[in-house]
């Protein structure tokens, strides 16, 4: 009798080994080869989160160990390393056949294959420090801003635009001029200042001087 139970056993495990294998490749965006670069470094790794050691120790078929890497319901856990979770972020997010996604596609990308806790918080966090996709997005911005024009001011000094242009060379501490553009008359008024000014200092020559 215990030796039947063993044969069933047995079986299982390799019913279930063929089913994991499956479920990889199914899942998976290229197909992950042991000569895999990035397989070579989750399996060099075995940094892992108490919660992940917890789920591996249950052994209830959600999550298993496999050729050296943990599975979390048939992805490949990535293990709790910076550098090798950003390097995974970075390739599911720079490249050109990839073209930047936005945070809720890089996530549906991203988990097809890997996972690992806080996977959301950090392609959000990842994102957002993006420089191309921060200068996109403000791009739209300004194309959509130019879609509702500033009303027409009905006098002079109503409505103004401050810019300022500098640093430039120092002169007894002064770098920069205030150019202060009134929209009714097209009037400019320029104010020697700082770069360092604070916006109390810019109201104040506001209050001053116009
Ligand atoms: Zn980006």
């Amino acid at each position: 009798m215990k030796e039947d139970n063993n044969d069933v056993q047995l079986l299982k495990d390799e019913m279930w080994t063929r089913k994991t294998t499956d479920k990889i490749t199914m899942l998976g965006r290229k197909v992950i080869t042991e000569e895999s670069d990035i397989v070579k470094k989750i399996q060099k790794n075995n940094t892992r989160e108490k919660e992940i050691t917890q789920a591996l120790e249950k052994k209830d078929g959600l999550a298993w160990e496999e050729d050296g890497m943990a599975y979390i319901e048939g992805r490949i856990y990535m293990p709790n390393n910076k550098k090798l979770r950003e390097e995974i972020l970075k390739e599911y997010h720079d490249p050109a056949d990839i073209g930047h996604p936005g945070q809720h596609r890089m996530l549906e990308l991203l988990k097809r294959t890997y996972w690992w806790p806080g996977l959301k918080e950090d392609i959000k966090k990842y994102v957002q420090g993006c420089f191309k996709c921060q200068q996109n997005k403000v791009q739209h911005q300004q194309r959509a801003g130019e879609l509702h024009p500033l009303e027409i001011p009905k006098r002079p000094w109503q409505e103004i635009s401050i810019n300022m242009i500098g640093p430039l060379p120092s002169s007894n501490g002064i770098d920069a001029i205030l150019v202060i553009v009134d929209r009714f008359t097209k009037m400019i008024r320029l104010k020697a200042t700082t770069t360092n000014i604070s916006s109390e200092g810019i109201a104040k020559i506001y209050r001053d001087e116009i």
